[in-house]
Formats: structure tokens, C-alpha cells, sequence
């Protein structure tokens, strides 16, 4: 596949913006080539400056569910907008898409909203601060949760992609208060509340994780991270930024049954524009200004086009859930790639939960970072621009998810399986 008018768009960003891109792993570092610009996109197809298809699978990191330029969606945006586009000032939909958050997450008595997933995060862990008094978070080697200073060390996504155990320009006092811990190892955890009793202030993590590529909580894993923080009076943080509305519509805190105290939202949420909210407990909320004294604000927080298209795509997802096709046709997808590696003697893991999977190639189940850092990262790369070629479209990277969208058909997993068995020969 040729793409001149890619390739030409991206030499002329590199002299403008660092590595041409706006966010890392935009760059293909990891896997090769050029990387795609986009011209439009459509259902669960993205087409590239050259004209070229590609069949969507990245689904904007898991934002697309519904699939591209859903028609609720374009009406919304068009409806908003033509209002005004932002007045700093409250508005309906914002009440809107919160109370359609809090029909879904029971655990979510009242939330605010942000402009991405990194602001839910650290403005989840200040306040998990200010209610418990403390100032110590664990989190999981191999989880992301946003580009905040204190949660950048031993991240996954983008920092394990091109293997940053820890950003530049964090000062060491501000990861000394951020723990870590081995991900489905609540023992790990244990050992790290017990040596620094009552300073954690709360446990953070991925109830799936999506950063080191999927990789699935074993059974026991997030019961035993509520019973330690309800045994030591730390907080637990879900970050379903992922999870949330994509692996069930109350995301894996539904799907496992976890209660979470505070829970992080983003992508889904705001049908495709940048979004992200952080709620939980009234009785934690409350710290929050105005009310309390745990400071916490955005111009845009709420934008009235953002709330508007959220809600929209929630209402969506609540009135014809796509949750039980999208898992049939994952199953299918999964089953398919598995066969085709099967049968050419490739050693191939693929970790699913819900419509969200990642295809590692290793011998061994992959079950925390250590498992998915020993997986063969090249042979992912070569995957990928296989995949690429016959008009695929992955992640960019080993350590991110791969998506299935409502928008995706039976014709559309056919391609991905017969794709993959041309890229695994
Ligand atoms: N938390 C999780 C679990 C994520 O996957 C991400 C981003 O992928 C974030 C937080 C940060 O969200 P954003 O990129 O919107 O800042």
C-alpha cells in the first residue's frame, strides 16, 4: 500500500510538532513505517490521505464504540455546536450525561467532569488524599493511568512502548508517595500496606488491564484489593477509563462485581470528544470545591458540545446495547487468530475480556507486565504491518488494546482472521 500524501503530511509535522505527532504512540515508533494520517472516517472504517481502507480496530484507543460519524452522534455535535461551542458557565447536558453515568455505575453516587483521562485520575488521587488524610497511592507496574507527574513511574501504554521506566522532568519527591505493586499479586499489595501503615491513602488500578495489552484479573485479584483497602481504610480507585461503558455498560465493576469508591472515566463517555469524570461516594465528593476544600476546576469542564455528545452516545448504548454482539464477534475474532497461529506453529496469546483483546506472542499466559514485557514485541511489529498491508488497522504497539466497535460486521472479523493468517505465514 502506498501512502506519498501520509508520508508528505508527516515530514511536514516533524518541523512543527516534536516526533510530528500529538501524542507518543501516534508515531508507529514501535512498530515501523510511516505513520497514518487520517482523512475521514465512516462505521468501523478509516480511510488515510491516500485514499487507502482501513478496517478500525484501534476505534480511536477504545473512544469509537458506537463506530465512526455515528449519525446520533454528528446530529448532537451539529445541534450543540450551532448553540455555541462553550460559555464557562453550567448547563443541562452536563447534569444529563452525569445522571446517565450514575444510572450505569451504582457505585457513583456524584462525579464531575474533566477534559481527559488523565485529569479524572490525579484529580481522583487529590481527593482520595483529602478525604483519608494520607498521601501514599500504589498502583501497578504495567498499568497507565494518564500523564499526571506522580503516576508516571513504571506506567504502561506509551512509556512501555518505548521502554521509559519513568518520565524525564518527574522530580524523585513526587513519585515518593507512588507505590508499586505486581499487578493480579494482591499479596504484593499487602506487603506494601503493611510496611507503610496508615499512609496509603488508596489503591489505583485498572480493573482490566489495557496498558501492557490487555491482560485480565484472576479471580480473587480485585476482591482481595477491596478487602485490603477496607481492612487498612484506603481508598480504591477504579480507572475504568477503558473499561467503563466497553466491557458492560457499568463497566468491569459490573462485570466482576467490585465495589470501587472512586471510579475513573473518560473516552466512551464523551461519544468521541475529550472527555473524562471522576465520581464516586457523596461522602468523598463532598472534599471537592465548592463544597469542600480539595481544589479541583477546567474552563472547558462540561463544555456543553462534549456533554451533549456523551450523553448522547450513552443513551445509545443504554437503549440498544451492543455489548453481546460486540463479545460474539470478538469470540469469533479471537478464535479465528488462534486457529490460524495454531496451525502454522506460531506461539500466540490472545487476552480478551469483553470486545476489548491483545495478541501477544509468547509461549506462556500473559498475567501481569513481567509476562507481557517477555513477549516478542518484533514479531508484534511485523504482525501489525502485515496487518497494515492487507488493511487492518491495530495499535501501534504491544502494550494497547484492540477494539471491536457496534460498527463492526461478521465481513468485517472475516477480514481481520483471513488478514492474520496471511500475516502469520
Ligand atoms: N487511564 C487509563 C486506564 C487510560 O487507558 C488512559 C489513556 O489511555 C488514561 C487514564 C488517560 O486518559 P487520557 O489519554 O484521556 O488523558
Amino acid at each position: 500500500m502506498d501512502r506519498p500524501l501520509s508520508e508528505a503530511a508527516f515530514e511536514r509535522a516533524c518541523k512543527c510538532i516534536p516526533g510530528g505527532v500529538s501524542s507518543p504512540v501516534r508515531s508507529f515508533g514501535a512498530v515501523g513505517g510511516s505513520p497514518l494520517f487520517v482523512d475521514r472516517a465512516a462505521g468501523p472504517h478509516l480511510f488515510d490521505l491516500d485514499g487507502n481502507r482501513y478496517v478500525d480496530f484501534l476505534s480511536c484507543w477504545g473512544a469509537m464504540i458506537l463506530g465512526h460519524a455515528h449519525p446520533a452522534i454528528c446530529d448532537a455535535i451539529a445541534a450543540a455546536a450551532a448553540k455555541g461551542t462553550g460559555y464557562g458557565l453550567s448547563t443541562e447536558p452536563e447534569a444529563e450525561l452525569a445522571e446517565l453515568i450514575k444510572d450505569a455505575f451504582p457505585s457513583v453516587e456524584m462525579l464531575r467532569l474533566v477534559n481527559s483521562g488523565t485529569e479524572a485520575v490525579m484529580s481522583a488521587v487529590r481527593l482520595a488524599r483529602a478525604h483519608t488524610g494520607r498521601d501514599k497511592v500504589i498502583v501497578f507496574e504495567g498499568c497507565y493511568h494518564g500523564h499526571s507527574d506522580g503516576l508516571l513511574a513504571s506506567a504502561g501504554s506509551g512509556l512501555a512502548t518505548f521502554s521509559i521506566p519513568r518520565s524525564a522532568g518527574v522530580p524523585d519527591s513526587v513519585v515518593s508517595d507512588t507505590l508499586i505493586a505486581t499487578y493480579n499479586d494482591p499479596g504484593s499489595v499487602g506487603a506494601l500496606m503493611a510496611e507503610f501503615e496508615g499512609d496509603v491513602a488508596a489503591v489505583l488500578v485498572e480493573p482490566v488491564a489495557g496498558n501492557m495489552g490487555v491482560v485480565m484479573p484472576q479471580p480473587g485479584f480485585l476482591e482481595g484489593l477491596r478487602a485490603l483497602c477496607d481492612e487498612h481504610g484506603a481508598l480504591l480507585i477504579l480507572d475504568e477509563v477503558i473499561t467503563g461503558f466497553r466491557v458492560a455498560r457499568g463497566g468491569a465493576q459490573e462485570r466482576f462485581g467490585v465495589r470501587a469508591d472512586l471510579t475513573t472515566l473518560g473516552k466512551i463517555i464523551g461519544g468521541g470528544l475529550p472527555v473524562g469524570a471522576f465520581g464516586g461516594r457523596r461522602d468523598i465528593m463532598e472534599h471537592l470545591a465548592p463544597l469542600g476544600d480539595a481544589y479541583q476546576a477546567g474552563t472547558l469542564s462540561g463544555n456543553p458540545v462534549v456533554a451533549s455528545t456523551g450523553a448522547t452516545a450513552l443513551k445509545v448504548l443504554r437503549d440498544a446495547p451492543p455489548y453481546d454482539r460486540m463479545d460474539r464477534l470478538a469470540d469469533e475474532l479471537v478464535e479465528g487468530v488462534r486457529r490460524a497461529a495454531e496451525s502454522r506453529g506460531v506461539p500466540l496469546q490472545v487476552n480478551r475480556c469483553g470486545s476489548m483483546f491483545t495478541c501477544f506472542f509468547a509461549d506462556a499466559p500473559v498475567v501481569d507486565y513481567a509476562t507481557a514485557k517477555a513477549s516478542d514485541t518484533k514479531r508484534y511489529a511485523e504482525f501489525f504491518r502485515g496487518m497494515l498491508e492487507s488493511g487492518i488497522l491495530l495499535a501501534p504497539s504491544q502494550f494497547e488494546a484492540g477494539f471491536i466497535s457496534a460498527a463492526h460486521t461478521e465481513a468485517d472479523i472475516a477480514a481481520f482472521i483471513a488478514a492474520a493468517a496471511k500475516a502469520l505465514s
